[in-house]
C-alpha cells in the first residue's frame, strides 16, 4: 500500500494538515455535536469518584477511587497552568522543566548520542524508544484553547531535527477488565508515567545543553512518529501494534535538536493479520471500527484528510466512553497482539501469526483469547477466572 514497504499507511497529494480543534476531544468542549450534560459528567468522574452511579462491577466508587488515583499525576500537571490557557501534556507540551546547560555535551557520532539517549530512556522508565526526523507534516495547524473553544497558536522552535518517541505498556491484566472504570486505571498511569518519563529525559537533554520540549497528547500526531520510529505497526483499531506489548501502549515524544541517528518502520506482519482479522469491529461497541479496507474515508472532521488507511469514527468511539463514564479499550482487550509477551507461548503466538494468521486466528479462539476478566475477579481475593463479557 506505501511506498516503503514496511509502512502501512499512505500519504496522498490531497493531504491536509489536522487541527487539534478537530480533535474529538477537543470537539468535545466546543461542538454541540458532541458535548452534552453526559460528556461534562464524564470529565468530571475524573476529578470525583461516581459513588451513585451503578453498582455494577467494575464501576463502583472503588474501581473509581483506583482509576482516578492512577490519573492523578497526569492530571495535576494538566491542571496546573489553567490559569493561563494551557493543560500540559494534553493540549500544551509539558512545562515543569528548568533551564538546561548553555554548553553542550558533543558525543562522538549521532549513532553514540542515540547509544546513549536511549539508555538513559530506558533506565528512568520507558518501555520503548525510537528516534526519527522532526516532521512538520504531523504538527497540529493549531492547537486548541479551553477558553475560547477555538485554536490557539502551535509553535516550536525552527531548530528541530529530530522525535524521540516513548512508548509506555499498560497493564495487562487491567485492560482485561475493559469496559469498566478499573480498566481506565491502566490509561491513567500510561499516562501519568509517560509524563515523568518524558520530563526526566527532555530535563536530560536540556542539561546536555540541546532543546527538548517533551509532548504527550499535545502539538503533534504521536502514531506517524511511533511508526517512523519503527516501534509497531498500524491496526485496524487505529493503534499502534508492537511486538513487545501489542496495542497496550501509551505514547509519548521529545521534540529535539539534538544530532541523532534515526530508526525505521518496520513490519512484523500486522498488516496482513490484520486483513484477515476483525475481532475489533466485532466487538467495538460504538461500531466505529471499519471492517473494510485501508482508504480515505473520514467519518466526520476529527479524521484527518488525504492519508489511506485504517480510520476509526472518534465521535461514536467517544459517545460510548461518556455512556460508560470512563475510556473503553474493548479493541485493545479483543486484539489478538494483546498478550504478556513475557510469556513463551504468546512469543511462539506471534511467531505463527507472522507467518501463518489464519492459524494464529484459530489458535486464538480456540484460547479464548480477549475474553473479558470480570473487574471483580481482579480484587485480590478473587480467582482470576476470566468470564464473558455481557456489557
Ligand atoms: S475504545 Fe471502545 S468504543 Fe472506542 S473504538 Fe475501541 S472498542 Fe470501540
Ligand atoms: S483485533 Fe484483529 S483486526 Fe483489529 S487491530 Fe487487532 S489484529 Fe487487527
Amino acid at each position: 500500500m506505501s511506498t516503503h514497504p514496511h509502512r502501512n499507511y499512505e500519504v496522498l497529494p490531497s493531504f491536509e494538515r489536522f487541527s487539534q480543534v478537530d480533535d474529538v476531544f477537543s470537539r468535545s468542549r466546543w461542538d454541540p455535536e458532541i458535548q452534552s450534560d453526559a460528556t461534562d459528567r464524564f470529565y468530571s468522574t475524573y476529578r470525583r469518584p461516581l459513588t451513585d452511579w451503578r453498582a455494577a462491577a467494575g464501576f463502583t466508587q472503588h474501581d473509581y477511587a483506583l482509576r482516578n488515583a492512577a490519573w492523578h499525576v497526569t492530571d495535576i500537571f494538566a491542571e496546573m497552568n489553567e490559569q493561563v490557557d494551557r493543560r500540559d501534556g494534553f493540549l500544551d507540551p509539558l512545562s515543569m522543566l528548568r533551564d538546561g546547560a548553555s554548553e553542550r555535551i558533543e558525543f562522538d557520532s549521532p549513532e553514540a548520542a542515540s547509544l546513549d539517549v536511549k539508555h538513559v530512556a530506558k533506565v528512568v522508565g520507558a518501555d520503548l524508544v525510537g528516534i526519527t526526523p522532526f516532521d512538520q507534516r504531523w504538527t497540529y495547524t493549531e492547537r486548541f484553547s479551553v477558553q475560547t473553544g477555538g485554536g490557539k497558536p502551535n509553535e516550536l522552535p525552527p531548530e528541530l531535527t529530530n522525535v524521540i518517541v516513548i512508548g509506555q505498556s499498560m497493564d495487562h491484566d487491567l485492560t482485561r477488565t475493559a469496559p469498566s472504570a478499573l480498566a481506565g486505571t491502566a490509561t491513567g498511569l500510561g499516562y501519568s508515567l509517560d509524563s515523568v518519563v518524558l520530563l526526566t529525559i527532555a530535563q536530560y537533554i536540556r542539561n546536555l545543553g540541546y532543546q527538548a520540549i517533551p509532548s504527550m497528547n499535545d502539538t503533534a500526531l504521536a502514531i506517524p512518529y511511533a511508526l517512523e520510529a519503527g516501534l509497531g505497526e498500524y491496526g485496524r483499531h487505529g493503534l499502534l501494534i508492537t511486538p513487545e506489548f501489542g496495542p497496550r501502549l501509551r505514547l509519548g515524544k521529545i521534540f529535539t535538536d539534538m544530532p541523532l541517528a534515526r530508526d525505521h518502520p518496520r513490519s512484523f506482519g500486522v498488516e496482513r493479520f490484520c486483513e484477515g482479522c476483525r475481532r475489533c469491529t466485532d466487538a467495538c461497541p460504538a461500531k466505529a471500527i471499519s471492517g473494510g479496507k485501508p482508504s480515505t474515508e473520514r467519518y466526520n472532521r476529527s479524521n484527518i484528510v488525504g492519508v489511506r488507511k485504517w480510520s476509526v469514527d472518534g465521535v461514536r468511539c467517544f459517545s460510548y466512553w461518556s455512556k460508560v463514564n470512563t475510556d473503553c479499550s474493548v479493541c485493545i482487550r479483543v486484539c489478538p497482539y494483546n498478550r504478556d509477551y513475557s510469556k513463551r507461548s504468546n512469543r511462539w503466538w506471534a511467531k505463527i501469526a507472522a507467518r501463518s494468521p489464519r492459524l494464529a486466528l484459530k489458535l486464538a479462539d480456540r484460547d479464548e483469547h480477549g475474553k473479558r476478566l470480570l473487574p471483580k475477579h481482579w480484587w485480590p481475593g478473587a480467582s482470576a477466572r476470566a468470564e464473558t463479557d455481557r456489557l
